[in-house]
């Protein structure tokens, strides 16, 4: 029972047990942009962790020790920033790597969901053909803000009939609550704010 829910526990664990020193470095990188990108919004900027090669490998490590035990056949990053951590995720641990992108951006049939703005509308879409009904997968994106775009990712990867074992995030806003948005799904953050 590799894949149960106590092994999306461990996925936790791990990100907790990570050395704090690690996590102390890791926390201290990310930059604060205030109003970007727009007022009132303050930005987690994550590129001085991709820049930093030392720190990039400690957060993919951390990725790829959370998920390794969940008997996964796929990662599926989240448009665009989740795409930075997913993809040598998948690498790492020798599965595929699908995208979930924003609409229009896809070039065959998709299948899509929307979920709300703070104002209208948005949408997701993933290829029709991008996981098997069956599949483990686990999510990665870089922030959980309001879980918005999270669960419409989790809504996409359902109707493909494929699982999701458990949804990976470098960051959470805790005071947003997204995690509410997010159901039962298992979810890890490294860094909370
Ligand atoms: P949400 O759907 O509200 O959870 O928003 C999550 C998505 O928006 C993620 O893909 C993040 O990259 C991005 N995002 C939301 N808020 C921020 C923030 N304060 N700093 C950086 N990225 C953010």
């Amino acid at each position: 029972m590799c894949c149960s829910l106590a092994s999306a526990r461990n996925l936790c664990d791990n990100a907790r047990y990570m050395a704090t020193d690690h996590i102390q470095r890791l926390r201290a990188a990310i930059r604060d942009v205030p109003d970007f990108p727009k007022p009132g919004i303050l930005f987690k900027d994550i590129t001085p962790i991709l820049s930093d090669p030392e720190l990039f490998h400690l957060a993919i490590d951390s990725f790829v020790d959370g998920a390794r035990a969940l008997g996964i056949s796929k990662v599926v990053g989240i448009d665009a920033r989740g795409f930075l951590f997913g993809a040598p995720v998948a690498y790492m641990l020798g599965v595929g790597f699908v995208p979930v992108r924003k609409k229009g951006k896809l070039p065959y049939r998709c299948e899509s969901a929307a979920y709300q703005l703070e104002y209208g509308e948005a949408v997701v879409e993933m290829h029709v053909d991008a996981l098997q009904a069956g599949e483990r997968v686990v999510l990665i994106d870089d922030l959980l803000a309001t879980g918005g775009t999270a669960a419409a990712a989790i809504k996409l990867i359902e109707k493909m009939g494929a699982q999701v074992a458990a949804v990976q995030f470098l960051i959470e806003l805790e005071f947003l609550h997204g995690r509410k948005n997010l159901g039962a799904t298992p979810i890890c953050a490294l860094l909370n704010f």
